[in-house]
């Protein structure tokens, strides 16, 4: 019978982040589909309390812990020790991170070390004939992939975004600590401060947001009075973006003007561009504006469930069964009408 771990690293206040939350909900469905197999979680940070009482009625059978100054900072040598310990103390066979930059540094160390294998970016755990298996996509995003392993334990990151987060009330939660054994040369890493990538785009990256707005290149070509009109085109599009508190994503083309002399809009850079060799964000809606629809950016829009675009051409990218609604128009007036319906 199969045994469950969840680990999680907590934030920086002890609390359970939205990734931690979805684990939780990827490990109770797994948990049932396996026929009620025990699952429990495991905690790192400086304070696990109250990521522990948020967890409290999820339904593991134990709330491990490795607390402490030491694990206040993210560290390989720390982090990758207190989530080995968390896993010898469980001595589960399926072994559940949240798909963070933190899990995700220490993840395939910790599998070696277990003597376990390790798959990342996986969107879904199932259960097939008694087997466990993992969903995966490959070449970047264009097909997908079902696998199950029979080496144990199997250690897997799950892409943020795919699973429903476990919510419920919160409650009193036991924490049974774990010793995790450190010399000091496992303290020797120190973080002295986090720097935020801003390039322009930065701020308007919102990986929670419900839309997802993406500006193409033709925002900044010549339009019907012959001339292009890039600060215009800004302004429409930050004024949506804050309004409809969207993420702002772009296509290649347009970030790469910057590099090629052309108009640009500063407030994009290439941290922003969707598609095969930029990000595939998740999120419920996306409209894609002045942006033609050819396969390499559209790849990016997999895991955008509604899609619909705003294009001057009817015989665009969007149009062959690309987005569900292709508005003809011109998104310069679409979107100043859209704004103007968003201050209401
Ligand atoms: C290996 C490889 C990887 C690539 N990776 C990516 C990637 O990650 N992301 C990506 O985006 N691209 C990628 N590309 C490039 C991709 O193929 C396209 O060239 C790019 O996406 C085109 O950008 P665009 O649609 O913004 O610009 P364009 O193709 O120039 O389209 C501009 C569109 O704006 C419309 N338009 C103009 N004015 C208006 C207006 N007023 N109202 C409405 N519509 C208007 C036009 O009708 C046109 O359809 C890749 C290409 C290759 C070969």
């Amino acid at each position: 019978m199969e045994k469950i771990l969840v680990v999680g690293f907590v934030e920086g206040d002890g609390s359970a982040g939205r990734g931690l939350l979805e684990a939780v909900g990827a490990a109770r469905e797994l948990s049932a589909a396996l026929g009620g197999a025990a699952f429990e979680i495991g905690l790192v940070g400086e304070q696990v309390a109250p990521a522990a009482n948020a967890l409290a009625g999820a339904g593991a059978v134990r709330i491990l812990g490795a607390s402490g100054s030491d694990f206040a900072q993210p560290r390989y040598a720390t982090d990758a020790a207190a989530a080995e310990a968390l896993a010898r103390a469980s001595a589960a066979t399926l072994i559940v991170g949240t798909g963070t930059s933190r899990w995700a540094r220490v993840a395939a160390g910790m599998a070696h070390r277990l003597g376990g294998q390790v798959d990342t970016h996986v969107t879904g755990l199932a259960v097939e004939s008694g087997a466990v298996q993992a969903t995966r996509w490959y070449y970047r995003q264009r097909m997908m992939g079902r696998l199950s392993r029979t080496a144990r334990p199997w250690v897997v990151s799950l892409d943020p975004g795919t699973v429903a987060p476990w919510s419920g009330a919160a409650g009193t939660a036991t924490v049974e600590s774990v010793a995790v054994a450190l010399d000091d040369s496992a303290r020797r890493t120190q973080v002295t401060g986090v720097r935020t990538p801003d390039a322009g785009g930065g701020s308007t990256i919102r990986p929670e947001a419900d839309v997802l707005f993406v500006a193409g290149a033709g925002w900044t070509k010549k339009q019907a009075d012959g001339q292009p009109h890039p600060e215009r085109a800004q302004e429409l599009i930050l004024d949506f973006v804050a309004k409809a508190k969207a993420s702002l994503g772009s296509s290649k083309s347009l970030v790469d003007q910057k590099g090629e002399g052309q108009a640009v809009l500063t407030c994009l850079s290439h941290l922003n561009q969707v598609g095969q060799t930029g990000s595939t964000p998740r999120h419920p809606k996306g409209l894609a504006t002045c942006c033609h629809g050819e396969e390499p950016h559209v790849v990016g829009w997999r895991f955008i469930n509604e899609r619909r675009a705003v294009n001057l051409d009817a015989n665009c990218g969007w149009a062959q069964g690309k987005a569900d609604v292709l508005y003809v128009a011109d998104a310069f007036a679409v979107m100043e009408k859209v704004n103007a319906l968003l201050t209401k």
